[in-house]
Protein backbone atom coordinates (compact mmCIF):
# COMPACT_ATOMS: atom_id res chain seq x y z
CA UNK A 1 0.00 0.00 0.00
CA UNK A 2 1.49 3.75 -1.01
CA UNK A 3 2.72 4.86 2.16
CA UNK A 4 0.62 7.90 2.18
CA UNK A 5 -2.42 6.26 2.82
CA UNK A 6 -1.13 4.95 5.80
CA UNK A 7 -0.52 8.94 7.05
CA UNK A 8 -3.08 9.97 9.55
CA UNK A 9 -3.30 12.60 12.08
CA UNK A 10 -3.79 11.65 15.16
CA UNK A 11 -7.12 13.16 16.75
CA UNK A 12 -5.75 12.94 19.72
CA UNK A 13 -2.29 14.20 18.88
CA UNK A 14 -4.29 17.49 18.31
CA UNK A 15 -5.55 18.06 21.22
CA UNK A 16 -4.44 20.19 24.41
CA UNK A 17 -1.17 20.03 25.24
CA UNK A 18 -0.57 17.96 28.54
CA UNK A 19 -3.62 15.49 27.95
CA UNK A 20 -2.15 11.63 27.00
CA UNK A 21 -1.41 11.32 23.43
CA UNK A 22 -3.43 8.38 23.93
CA UNK A 23 -5.52 6.03 25.81
CA UNK A 24 -4.53 6.55 30.08
CA UNK A 25 -4.74 2.81 30.76
CA UNK A 26 -1.34 1.47 30.15
CA UNK A 27 -0.71 -0.34 26.70
CA UNK A 28 2.07 -3.14 25.90
CA UNK A 29 3.24 -4.15 24.38
CA UNK A 30 4.17 -1.32 22.59
CA UNK A 31 6.86 -0.04 19.88
CA UNK A 32 7.42 3.41 17.91
CA UNK A 33 9.86 4.51 16.08
CA UNK A 34 10.53 7.27 14.08
CA UNK A 35 9.81 8.50 10.25
CA UNK A 36 6.73 6.50 8.20
CA UNK A 37 9.70 3.96 7.37
CA UNK A 38 9.28 3.02 10.96
CA UNK A 39 6.34 0.94 10.06
CA UNK A 40 8.41 -1.85 8.45
CA UNK A 41 10.67 -1.47 11.29
CA UNK A 42 7.50 -2.11 14.09
CA UNK A 43 6.72 -4.97 12.07
CA UNK A 44 9.72 -6.88 12.69
CA UNK A 45 9.73 -6.06 16.18
CA UNK A 46 6.07 -6.44 16.86
CA UNK A 47 7.05 -10.39 16.01
CA UNK A 48 9.47 -10.67 19.06
CA UNK A 49 7.41 -7.97 21.29
CA UNK A 50 3.82 -9.96 20.41
CA UNK A 51 5.38 -13.29 21.50
CA UNK A 52 6.31 -12.13 24.76
CA UNK A 53 9.92 -11.22 23.70
CA UNK A 54 12.11 -8.47 25.29
CA UNK A 55 12.17 -4.92 24.06
CA UNK A 56 15.81 -5.26 23.29
CA UNK A 57 15.52 -8.07 21.20
CA UNK A 58 12.71 -5.94 19.18
CA UNK A 59 14.84 -3.16 18.90
CA UNK A 60 17.86 -5.10 17.52
CA UNK A 61 15.39 -6.70 15.39
CA UNK A 62 14.07 -3.77 13.82
CA UNK A 63 17.67 -1.84 13.56
CA UNK A 64 19.01 -4.65 11.45
CA UNK A 65 15.37 -4.72 9.00
CA UNK A 66 16.31 -1.13 8.14
CA UNK A 67 19.80 -1.66 8.03
CA UNK A 68 19.63 -4.21 5.28
CA UNK A 69 17.05 -1.82 3.26
CA UNK A 70 18.03 0.77 0.43
CA UNK A 71 17.22 3.68 3.09
CA UNK A 72 19.45 6.90 2.30
CA UNK A 73 19.48 7.47 6.00
CA UNK A 74 20.30 4.72 7.80
CA UNK A 75 22.66 1.49 6.80
CA UNK A 76 25.43 0.96 4.46
CA UNK A 77 23.39 1.74 1.56
CA UNK A 78 22.61 5.30 2.90
CA UNK A 79 24.41 8.79 2.14
CA UNK A 80 27.94 9.08 2.47
CA UNK A 81 29.80 12.01 4.34
CA UNK A 82 31.93 14.67 1.76
CA UNK A 83 34.66 11.84 1.83
CA UNK A 84 32.51 9.20 -0.02
CA UNK A 85 32.27 7.35 2.71
CA UNK A 86 29.68 5.67 4.67
CA UNK A 87 29.68 5.75 7.75
CA UNK A 88 27.52 4.65 10.49
CA UNK A 89 26.37 5.41 13.99
CA UNK A 90 24.16 3.20 16.31
CA UNK A 91 23.17 2.73 20.00
CA UNK A 92 20.72 0.81 22.66
CA UNK A 93 20.14 1.29 25.54
CA UNK A 94 18.18 -1.48 28.19
CA UNK A 95 15.84 -1.44 30.72
CA UNK A 96 18.71 -1.41 33.58
CA UNK A 97 20.45 1.59 32.27
CA UNK A 98 22.98 -0.60 30.32
CA UNK A 99 23.79 0.97 27.49
CA UNK A 100 26.28 0.88 24.01
CA UNK A 101 27.16 2.09 20.92
CA UNK A 102 29.27 2.53 18.00
CA UNK A 103 29.83 6.12 15.89
CA UNK A 104 31.45 6.16 12.91
CA UNK A 105 31.89 2.74 12.16
CA UNK A 106 32.50 1.83 8.13
CA UNK A 107 31.92 -1.36 6.02
CA UNK A 108 29.89 -3.13 8.93
CA UNK A 109 25.98 -3.80 8.12
CA UNK A 110 24.09 -4.13 11.30
CA UNK A 111 25.81 -1.40 13.41
CA UNK A 112 22.91 -1.87 16.21
CA UNK A 113 23.71 -5.21 16.56
CA UNK A 114 27.76 -4.24 17.69
CA UNK A 115 26.23 -1.62 19.87
CA UNK A 116 24.59 -4.30 21.46
CA UNK A 117 27.84 -6.31 21.62
CA UNK A 118 29.35 -3.14 23.46
CA UNK A 119 27.02 -2.94 25.78
CA UNK A 120 26.73 -6.89 26.71
CA UNK A 121 30.55 -7.94 25.80
CA UNK A 122 32.42 -4.72 27.33
CA UNK A 123 32.81 -2.54 30.03
CA UNK A 124 32.57 0.64 27.74
CA UNK A 125 29.95 2.10 26.39
CA UNK A 126 30.75 3.89 22.77
CA UNK A 127 33.35 2.79 20.58
CA UNK A 128 34.23 4.56 17.70
CA UNK A 129 35.59 4.15 14.01
CA UNK A 130 38.85 1.52 13.30
CA UNK A 131 38.66 0.22 16.80
CA UNK A 132 34.84 -0.19 16.54
CA UNK A 133 35.35 -1.85 13.49
CA UNK A 134 38.20 -4.12 14.47
CA UNK A 135 35.58 -4.82 17.87
CA UNK A 136 32.80 -6.10 15.43
CA UNK A 137 35.21 -7.95 13.18
CA UNK A 138 36.81 -10.41 16.51
CA UNK A 139 32.81 -10.48 17.14
CA UNK A 140 32.27 -12.17 14.18
CA UNK A 141 30.57 -9.41 11.63
CA UNK A 142 31.93 -9.41 8.08
CA UNK A 143 33.54 -6.81 6.93
CA UNK A 144 31.24 -5.65 3.37
CA UNK A 145 31.89 -3.66 0.33
CA UNK A 146 33.07 0.01 1.09
CA UNK A 147 30.78 0.60 -2.28
CA UNK A 148 28.54 3.26 -2.15
CA UNK A 149 24.96 2.12 -3.88
CA UNK A 150 23.72 3.39 -7.25
CA UNK A 151 21.16 5.60 -4.95
CA UNK A 152 23.64 6.88 -2.71
CA UNK A 153 26.47 7.23 -6.03
CA UNK A 154 24.19 9.82 -7.72
CA UNK A 155 23.26 12.08 -4.59
CA UNK A 156 26.60 12.20 -3.86
CA UNK A 157 27.78 13.19 -7.52
CA UNK A 158 24.94 15.74 -7.23
CA UNK A 159 26.41 16.88 -4.21
CA UNK A 160 29.69 17.21 -5.42
CA UNK A 161 29.03 19.49 -8.12
CA UNK A 162 28.24 22.19 -5.94
CA UNK A 163 29.39 21.86 -2.62
CA UNK A 164 33.58 22.56 -1.78
CA UNK A 165 35.13 20.46 0.90
CA UNK A 166 34.68 23.10 3.84
CA UNK A 167 32.83 22.69 6.75
CA UNK A 168 29.88 25.41 5.63
CA UNK A 169 27.82 25.83 8.56
CA UNK A 170 24.21 24.35 7.74
CA UNK A 171 25.18 23.56 4.54
CA UNK A 172 23.26 20.19 5.43
CA UNK A 173 20.15 22.18 5.94
CA UNK A 174 19.49 23.52 2.30
CA UNK A 175 17.03 21.59 0.77
CA UNK A 176 19.40 20.90 -2.64
CA UNK A 177 22.46 19.88 -0.57
CA UNK A 178 21.06 17.17 2.46
CA UNK A 179 17.89 15.40 4.40
CA UNK A 180 17.22 18.18 6.58
CA UNK A 181 14.54 19.89 4.81
CA UNK A 182 11.39 19.29 6.39
CA UNK A 183 9.44 18.47 3.32
CA UNK A 184 8.26 15.49 1.23
CA UNK A 185 10.05 14.68 -2.07
CA UNK A 186 7.38 14.96 -5.18
CA UNK A 187 6.58 10.72 -4.79
CA UNK A 188 5.25 11.52 -1.11
CA UNK A 189 8.36 10.23 0.82
CA UNK A 190 10.07 11.79 3.19
CA UNK A 191 13.01 13.17 2.68
CA UNK A 192 14.59 12.18 6.10
CA UNK A 193 16.21 10.40 8.68
CA UNK A 194 17.70 8.24 11.24
CA UNK A 195 15.24 5.45 13.15
CA UNK A 196 15.15 5.76 16.69
CA UNK A 197 12.99 3.00 18.00
CA UNK A 198 11.18 2.95 21.85
CA UNK A 199 10.16 -0.18 22.91
CA UNK A 200 8.00 -1.28 25.79
CA UNK A 201 7.73 -5.31 26.46
CA UNK A 202 5.11 -7.63 28.15
CA UNK A 203 7.90 -7.75 30.99
CA UNK A 204 7.09 -3.88 31.62
CA UNK A 205 10.63 -3.06 30.41
CA UNK A 206 11.44 -0.07 28.09
CA UNK A 207 14.36 -0.44 25.77
CA UNK A 208 15.32 1.87 23.10
CA UNK A 209 18.08 1.78 19.87
CA UNK A 210 19.27 4.12 17.14
CA UNK A 211 20.58 3.18 13.69
CA UNK A 212 21.71 5.65 11.28
CA UNK A 213 24.32 7.30 8.57
CA UNK A 214 24.07 10.53 9.91
CA UNK A 215 24.16 13.47 8.04
CA UNK A 216 24.39 13.35 4.58
CA UNK A 217 27.84 14.78 3.33
CA UNK A 218 29.28 15.20 7.12
CA UNK A 219 32.48 16.26 7.59
CA UNK A 220 34.13 12.56 8.00
CA UNK A 221 34.70 12.14 11.36
CA UNK A 222 31.50 13.87 12.05
CA UNK A 223 29.34 12.31 15.05
CA UNK A 224 25.43 13.54 15.39
CA UNK A 225 23.19 12.98 18.66
CA UNK A 226 22.24 9.27 17.30
CA UNK A 227 25.21 7.18 19.09
CA UNK A 228 25.58 9.63 21.99
CA UNK A 229 23.53 8.56 24.97
CA UNK A 230 21.64 11.03 26.83
CA UNK A 231 21.68 12.67 23.14
CA UNK A 232 19.76 10.55 20.41
CA UNK A 233 18.73 8.09 22.90
CA UNK A 234 17.68 7.94 26.55
CA UNK A 235 15.89 5.75 28.37
CA UNK A 236 15.09 5.06 32.56
CA UNK A 237 12.95 2.56 32.84
CA UNK A 238 11.51 4.05 36.21
CA UNK A 239 9.72 7.06 33.83
CA UNK A 240 10.03 6.16 30.46
CA UNK A 241 12.21 6.54 27.06
CA UNK A 242 12.85 9.24 24.42
CA UNK A 243 14.53 9.28 20.90
CA UNK A 244 15.52 11.70 18.13
CA UNK A 245 16.37 13.11 14.87
CA UNK A 246 17.56 15.66 12.79
CA UNK A 247 20.43 18.34 13.11
CA UNK A 248 22.17 16.09 16.05
CA UNK A 249 24.57 19.09 16.63
CA UNK A 250 21.18 21.15 18.00
CA UNK A 251 20.41 17.66 20.19
CA UNK A 252 23.55 17.52 21.87
CA UNK A 253 23.73 21.08 22.94
CA UNK A 254 20.71 20.42 25.51
CA UNK A 255 21.62 16.69 25.71
CA UNK A 256 17.85 16.18 24.33
CA UNK A 257 16.69 12.86 25.29
CA UNK A 258 17.92 13.45 28.97
CA UNK A 259 16.33 16.43 28.89
CA UNK A 260 12.71 14.96 27.22
CA UNK A 261 13.16 11.80 30.18
CA UNK A 262 13.72 14.67 32.66
CA UNK A 263 10.49 16.43 31.78
CA UNK A 264 8.73 13.16 31.93
CA UNK A 265 10.00 12.44 35.39
CA UNK A 266 8.28 15.73 36.14
CA UNK A 267 5.15 14.45 35.69
CA UNK A 268 4.81 15.52 32.14
CA UNK A 269 3.20 13.41 29.33
CA UNK A 270 5.20 12.41 26.87
CA UNK A 271 4.08 15.20 24.02
CA UNK A 272 4.53 18.02 26.21
CA UNK A 273 8.13 16.62 27.79
CA UNK A 274 8.77 16.50 23.47
CA UNK A 275 7.96 20.01 23.54
CA UNK A 276 9.59 21.35 26.22
CA UNK A 277 12.51 20.13 24.42
CA UNK A 278 12.45 22.01 21.14
CA UNK A 279 11.47 24.86 22.95
CA UNK A 280 15.13 24.65 24.50
CA UNK A 281 16.55 24.36 21.04
CA UNK A 282 14.27 27.12 19.55
CA UNK A 283 14.24 30.04 22.69
CA UNK A 284 18.36 28.97 22.35
CA UNK A 285 18.53 30.59 18.72
CA UNK A 286 14.94 31.01 16.83
CA UNK A 287 16.21 32.35 13.78
CA UNK A 288 18.60 29.56 13.05
CA UNK A 289 15.74 27.05 14.39
CA UNK A 290 13.57 28.08 11.57
CA UNK A 291 16.51 27.02 9.29
CA UNK A 292 16.69 23.64 10.84
CA UNK A 293 14.77 20.18 12.17
CA UNK A 294 14.47 18.41 15.44
CA UNK A 295 12.25 15.77 16.43
CA UNK A 296 11.67 13.78 19.50
CA UNK A 297 9.50 10.84 20.19
CA UNK A 298 9.07 9.58 23.74
CA UNK A 299 7.32 7.25 25.56
CA UNK A 300 6.23 6.65 29.14
CA UNK A 301 5.85 4.10 31.93
CA UNK A 302 1.97 3.72 30.84
CA UNK A 303 3.02 3.27 27.32
CA UNK A 304 1.60 6.38 26.58
CA UNK A 305 3.73 8.27 23.38
CA UNK A 306 3.80 11.68 22.31
CA UNK A 307 6.29 13.67 19.44
CA UNK A 308 6.85 17.30 18.98
CA UNK A 309 9.53 18.71 16.55
CA UNK A 310 10.57 22.24 15.35
CA UNK A 311 9.04 22.18 12.07
CA UNK A 312 6.05 20.33 10.12
CA UNK A 313 7.38 16.95 8.65
CA UNK A 314 8.46 15.08 11.42
CA UNK A 315 6.36 11.68 11.25
CA UNK A 316 6.59 8.67 13.86
CA UNK A 317 5.15 4.66 13.36
CA UNK A 318 3.07 3.54 16.64
CA UNK A 319 2.13 -0.63 16.77
CA UNK A 320 -0.38 -1.39 19.54
CA UNK A 321 -2.48 -4.64 19.70
CA UNK A 322 -4.67 -1.75 18.59
CA UNK A 323 -2.91 0.54 16.46
CA UNK A 324 -0.84 -0.05 13.76
CA UNK A 325 -0.38 3.62 11.61
CA UNK A 326 2.02 6.78 10.87
CA UNK A 327 1.31 9.83 13.15
CA UNK A 328 2.08 13.03 11.96
CA UNK A 329 4.07 15.05 14.80
CA UNK A 330 2.63 18.09 16.44
CA UNK A 331 6.11 21.39 15.52
CA UNK A 332 6.64 24.77 16.94
CA UNK A 333 7.62 27.09 14.41
N1 LIG B 1 20.36 12.98 13.94
C1 LIG B 1 21.17 12.47 12.86
C2 LIG B 1 22.52 13.10 12.90
O1 LIG B 1 22.64 14.25 13.27
C3 LIG B 1 20.59 12.72 11.53
C4 LIG B 1 19.19 12.31 11.32
O2 LIG B 1 18.36 12.27 12.19
O3 LIG B 1 18.92 12.04 10.18
O4 LIG B 1 23.46 12.46 12.48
Amino acid sequence: MDRKHFLKISSVGLGSIGLPSFSPSAQKPIMVSTWDSGMKVNDAGWKILSANGTALDAIEAGGNFIENQNDCCVGLKGYPDRDGIVTLDACVMDHLSNCGAVAGIERIKHPISVARKVMEKTPHVLMVGAGAQQFALENGFPLESGELSDDAKKAYANWLKTSKYEPVINIENKKENGPFAPSFFEDGTLNHDTMGMLALDTHNNICGGVTTSGMAFKMHGRVGDSPVIGAGLFVDNEVGAATSSGLGEEVIRICGTHLVVEFMRQGYRPEMACKKAVQRIVNRDRKKAKTLQVGFLAINKKGQVGAYAVQTGFVYSIRTNNQNEIIKSKFLI
